[in-house]
């Protein structure tokens, strides 16, 4: 078969990237309840149909006034009316008058400031308490204090969320204050996604000798929803071709965006999942310059896009984190999803074998420079480490030896 043939040539991890990417294009999008809009992906820009506030009202629980009556010190005002949050005023303003006004209620017509409660002779705050006849105070009070005028946070027309945003918490509540109950944000991308080995076990069945347990399942199905993905879990696939192909069958049936695998795409004698997506598609490339995660496989099972992750927990982690969550922020439409590299130190010497490798690390700063260090045996199978990092270290490919203290770049997890 064509991949155990010595010109599949093995890419660098940006060629490989850059030909995995090209494959895929940004999901249709929908239009769906403002409460199911957490962490999707906006397909529009939103702009204000009205002005924030919409209307002038108070800060604060005290009095509307009119801020030039406040020349005089004290000061005794005639309150004429009595407005809480949600009323309309009725009552205009004249001089020597004052309105007993809540926060969030709309200023009346002719006031202009608001004299909090606690800065008034009226002591009397217990729920249900009628207004005063008459309020007196000493402080001066200059036009527009405590006053929230219409407009001060957003105008209508402006642009306050931008297409290709994740949706957080605040922005529902910023979608809801502009009224916006149903938004068009993009399909969450779904993803196909399959183990393969003998020798996996469900987690929840007892070990047996020869046997693990497939956790690689559980590492990306959560990380697949991470990015913004939807989970279609297709199970274990034997050592077998048919068992492989049935699988793949099934994701086809699905309709998934993409066919996401781990294991059986090395050189294994009872590999295969390459040999299936060669005979029923292509295998478009195989193999990448890296540590971990060399035996990365990628190509098309039919017409269905299709990334095969190695087995080992901790390469198919560092694949997802490398491939497969940057294809799924270009599907999800994420303009805001790339996770974060910074530069840090390296408090030790580090070997690498000229691959680019990526290595858990722990970074803490220190007098002021971020150090990282390295979090146990950087095998392809400790997943422990990697659960203790908070880092992958990127060393490039060429690099065989990182002095410590050297500046090397951290993608943060
Ligand atoms: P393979 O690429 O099939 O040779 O698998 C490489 C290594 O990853 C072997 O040690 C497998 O047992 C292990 N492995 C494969 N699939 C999983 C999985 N789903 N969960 C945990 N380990 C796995
Ligand atoms: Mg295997």
């Amino acid at each position: 078969m064509g991949y155990n043939r010595a010109d599949f040539n093995m890419l660098s991890v940006t060629e490989a990237s850059e030909r995995i990417l090209s494959n895929f294009q940004t999901t249709a999008t929908e239009s769906i309840p403002l409460i199911a809009c957490a962490n999707r992906v906006l397909a529009i820009d939103i702009a204000a149909a009205h002005d924030l506030p919409f209307f002038d009202n108070s800060a604060m629980d005290g009095f509307a006034i009119r801020a030039e009556d406040t020349s005089a010190s004290p000061l005794t005002l005639k309150v004429v009316a009595d407005i809480p949050a949600g009323s309309t005023p009725k009552a205009t303003l004249k001089p020597g008058q004052a309105a007993r006004i809540m926060t969030g209620a709309q200023l009346p017509a002719g006031a202009n400031a608001v004299i909090p409660v606690e800065d008034t002779d009226f002591h009397n705050r217990a729920a249900g308490t009628p207004a005063p006849k008459t309020i007196s105070f000493t402080k001066a009070i200059e036009a527009g204090e405590n006053v929230r005028p219409r407009g001060m946070d957003i105008h209508a027309g402006e642009v306050v969320l931008k297409k290709g945003q994740t949706l957080k918490p605040q922005d529902l509540g910023l979608l809801a204050m502009l009224g916006i109950s149903n938004v068009q944000v993009h399909k969450k991308p779904r993803v196909a996604l399959l183990s393969s080995g003998d020798e996996l076990l469900e987690v929840d069945a007892p070990l047996e000798s020869g046997k693990i347990r497939d956790s690689n399942s559980y590492t990306l199905a959560a990380s697949i929803e991470s990015a913004g993905g939807e989970v279609l879990r297709l199970g274990v696939a034997k050592d077998t071709r048919a068992s492989v192909e049935a699988l793949f069958q099934k994701a086809i049936r699905e309709d998934a965006d993409f066919i996401l695998s781990s294991a059986g795409v090395s050189v294994g004698a009872f590999d295969y999942v390459k040999e299936v997506v060669e005979a029923n598609g292509s295998l478009i490339f195989w193999r990448v310059n890296m540590r971990p995660g060399k035996p990365l496989a990628f190509g098309k099972y039919l017409d269905k896009q299709f990334i095969g992750l190695p087995g080992n927990p901790v390469s198919a982690f560092v694949g997802f984190e490398v491939f497969v969550r940057p294809v799924l922020e270009r599907l999800s439409g994420k303009l805001d999803g790339n996770r974060r590299r910074i530069k840090v130190r390296s408090a030790e010497e580090i070997e690498s074998d000229g691959r680019e490798s990526y290595l858990r690390a722990k970074i803490r700063e220190e007098n002021g420079i971020q150090i990282a260090r390295l979090t146990g045996h950087q095998g392809s199978g400790n997943l422990l480490s990697l659960v203790q990092a908070d880092a992958l270290l990127i060393i490039p490919a060429g690099v065989k030896c990182v002095p410590a203290g050297q500046e090397i770049e951290a993608l943060l997890l």
